[in-house]
């Protein structure tokens, strides 16, 4: 016997006596090592780097921002480590280190001292929402300013548009005056609408409205599919626009945002935005929705965008202040796998710090 045939042989076996036994040995060694060995292409970083399906880039993010009037200095926000509330005047700066990260775009969010029943200073020119679009615009021409769209960080009550005599979102009502905001923002600067008020028929209003005042250019991302979660907790501490603290209307948003345990309601309410004009579609939150994204990627050939909300943010900071996981590391398989599910975009309060990372690596 060749030395060749017996290092087919394992180790712990004596040497065949005849054809017939090496046969036997060679089939078993056969069936225990396949054709197709799926670990070839996992050997080393460079061919990892070469067959690798999906990856992030600084193009990909989003970087939500909250803005809060008659603030002296920014503040932290307890529940998210590392977000602060920008001033109006501080949101000059932070606009600057944005355009300098190479990141594209921002979502900004305002925290608002003059509230009312409709939420009508985000509707005034010289309100909160016109001012920082125009500030952000101002400091930083060339990065994409996206205007979220609702009311909840506007009304006293924090409900996301004016209560009808039921004591539920008044949807009509909402959706004349979201058309109104949504001008509001343009003429303030604003280079994309993103509303988020889970209206019915608030893209084809807001698509409507700006297209009869000019602004036929200016794109809508539509948060298509948004659930009634439990992770947005930390941001509604952030915009301060928590339920709860008024008897007459309701403690929760289940009326108008999406029940967590539907799935093909999603995909019909986000095609139904795409219907009615939207140019993005969106699904919040990120990481408990994977499974919403991947359908709607084989549904529409829209962009898609993912929302890794606050309370994902959160956890994984926290996670990594207790030592239990490794910040840097979790956010990049948590948006990478946002890619491989189908996302375009991803908005994330990570955004500088990806963007850093992936400059740096
Ligand atoms: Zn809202």
């Amino acid at each position: 016997m060749t030395d060749k045939l017996k290092s087919l042989l394992p180790e712990n076996l004596n040497e065949p006596k005849s054809h017939a036994e090496l046969m036997r040995h060679k089939s078993l060694t056969q069936k225990a090592f396949p054709h197709v060995r799926m670990r070839r292409l996992r050997r080393t970083d460079a061919l990892r780097d070469m067959v690798r399906e999906n990856s992030l880039s600084v193009n990909d993010l989003i970087y939500p921002l909250f803005v809060e009037e008659e603030l002296d200095t920014p503040a932290p926000i307890n529940s998210m480590p590392g977000v602060m509330r920008e001033t109006e005047k501080s949101l000059e700066a932070k606009m600057k280190e944005v355009a300098k990260s190479g990141l594209k775009s921002v979502m900004l969010f305002g925290v608002s001292h003059h509230k009312d029943h409709t939420g009508s200073d985000s509707m005034n020119p010289n309100g909160l929402m016109a001012r920082m679009i125009d500030r952000a615009k101002q400091a930083a021409p060339e990065v994409m300013v996206i205007a979220d769209a609702c009311f909840c960080e506007y009304t006293d009550h924090g409900h996301c548009g004016p209560i009808n005599t039921m004591g539920d979102v008044d949807n009509d009502r909402t959706i004349e005056n979201i058309a109104m905001q949504a001008v509001t923002a343009a003429e303030a600067g604003a280079d994309m609408i993103a509303p988020s008020g889970m209206m019915d028929g608030q893209i084809s209003a807001i698509r409507h409205a700006l297209d009869v005042t000019g602004f036929t250019h200016i794109p809508i991302m539509a948060y298509a599919a948004k659930f009634a979660s439990v992770f947005y907790g930390p941001f509604r501490d952030a915009a301060g626009c928590s339920l709860g603290q008024n008897d007459n209307v309701p403690t929760h948003r289940k009326s108008y945002q999406m029940d967590p345990a539907n799935g093909r309601e999603a995909i019909r309410d986000a095609l139904l935005d795409e219907e009615e004009g939207a140019d993005i579609l969106m699904v919040k939150p990120g990481m408990p929705y994977l499974d919403v994204l991947s359908q709607l990627r084989q549904k529409s050939d829209l962009p898609l965008a993912a929302y890794q909300v606050s309370g994902e943010y959160a956890m994984i900071r926290f996670a990594a202040e207790a030592g239990a996981l490794d910040y840097k590391e979790a956010m990049m398989e948590s948006l990478t796998c946002f890619k491989r599910a189908g996302a375009d975009l991803i908005l994330t309060y990570s955004a500088l710090d990806t963007a850093h990372w992936l400059e740096n690596s």
